[in-house]
């Protein structure tokens, strides 16, 4: 894939209709909005094509109503909000792409900003359906994709209407696709991934393609086990994905090949349970992982991985880094996770931190500010990293 694509900055807005596809999906509760971070976020790109005279229609999704009209999840929290930080009107459309939408963007100014209603409310939206995807684009003169989320999805609003408009990126994919990018095609060396996470099978994947460009690789998290069981270990009751021992098995060999080297933990915290609740007290052992009893589970690294991770985190000069080393929610867990978000911390490598929980236990501990870049699609830079095609890169033009 081409990571070289235009953004707003490479194309006229000025006096244009532009639709912008941000990441509104923010998480509210009792119609609240307890975060705006994302729409905070997207503030760069909107101001941008604001002071530039063009005439802005943003539109996103928001959870997953599939096609049906659910009031809870309608965007008009999130235009209230929006004109709150940008201090101007949002003008609301009642519909995502119907006859008020088509109105009410036909009637724009310069400068002025509108936002269609949930895209999800039409099925057509996830199917891609190029009628919705017409639609869409009919409304505008330029297409700008800055919802990196949703990128990995061949979407209606997030690559289906670029087939009918010409599409750039906005600064937040722009920042995402130029940070990772150079990442996974020019890194500065050592080039260290670490995995950790609790979706193995989704993650695993990742693996095969890491493996091409990275010195060394790092695995804890849930996602160690399996290696572990691979490797003949007794893991007890720790999260194991059975079907991928074999693949677990190829991908060692392959990092032999390869002369990558691959870190496994080498010891492992303990419980006889998941915490329930996930903060609960809880009694911990540290054991060496050849020795994990068959009634226990891992649930986090131990001490003498945590410094072998982090001394492998310090010399690089490049690290991305997704997944949790254990259970970063407990308060006895969370060691693991901490000692390689400080290190990450501490290192002056680029570092790229992606997926929704490893953001947040960056956050939460309070190392946010010292690393490099933090992925705002969970989803979207794992599949990035795993060297696929994202249908909402993919289709912006090249520069
Ligand atoms: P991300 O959102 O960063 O992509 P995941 O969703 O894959 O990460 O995994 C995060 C979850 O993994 C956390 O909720 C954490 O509690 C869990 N986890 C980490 N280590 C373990 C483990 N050893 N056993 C079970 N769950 C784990
Ligand atoms: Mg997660």
């Amino acid at each position: 894939m081409n990571y070289n694509k235009k953004s707003i900055e490479d194309i006229e807005v000025a006096g244009k209709r532009v639709l912008c596809r941000c990441d509104f999906n923010v998480p509210t509760k009792e119609g609240r909005i307890t975060s705006d971070k994302r729409i905070v976020a997207a503030l760069p790109t909107i101001e941008y094509l604001v002071n530039k005279g063009a005439k802005v229609i943003l539109c996103s999704h928001m959870g997953k109503p599939k096609g049906e009209w659910k009031p809870e999840l309608s965007l008009k929290v999130v235009a209230d909000r929006l004109s709150e930080l940008l201090g101007k009107e949002v003008i609301m459309a009642a519909d995502v792409a119907g006859e008020d939408a088509k109105a009410k963007a036909a009637a724009l100014k310069d400068g002025d900003v509108m936002l269609l209603e949930n895209t999800r409310y039409i099925k057509g939206e996830t199917k891609n359906d190029p009628e919705l995807s017409k639609d869409l684009a009919s409304m505008a003169d330029i297409f700008v994709n800055d919802a990196f989320g949703t990128a990995h999805r061949a979407h209606s609003s997030t690559a289906g209407v670029a087939d009918y408009l010409p599409a750039v990126s906005g600064y937040l994919v722009q920042k995402e696709v130029s940070i990772m990018g150079k990442a996974l095609a020019n890194p500065e060396r050592p080039f260290v991934a670490i995995l950790g996470g609790a979706k193995v099978s989704d993650k695993l994947n990742v693996i095969n393609n890491l493996l091409e460009k990275v010195d060394t690789l790092i695995i804890g998290g849930g996602m160690a086990y399996t290696f572990l069981a691979a490797q003949g270990y007794t893991v007890g009751k720790s999260l194991v994905d059975n079907e991928k021992l074999d693949y677990c098995k190829e991908m060692m060999a392959k990092a032999q090949a390869k002369g990558v080297k691959m870190l496994l933990p080498v010891d492992t915290a303990i419980a006889s349970a998941f915490p329930s609740p996930i903060d609960a007290e809880i009694a911990v052992d540290y054991v060496d992982c050849t020795a994990i009893p068959e009634d226990q589970m891992g649930l986090d690294i131990g001490p003498k991985a945590c410094a072998e991770f982090a001394a492998a985190a310090k010399a690089a000069k490049t690290v991305v880094w997704n997944g949790p080393m254990g259970v970063f929610e407990n308060p006895v867990l969370n060691k693991g996770t901490i000692a390689v978000a400080q290190a990450l911390a501490d290192s002056d490598a680029v570092t790229i931190v992606g997926g929704g929980d490893s953001a947040a236990a960056c956050e939460q501990l309070g190392f946010a500010g010292s690393i490099t870049h933090i992925s705002t699609g969970g989803g979207a830079s794992l599949e990035f990293l795993e060297g696929l095609e994202l249908p909402g890169i993919a289709c912006l033009e090249d520069k």
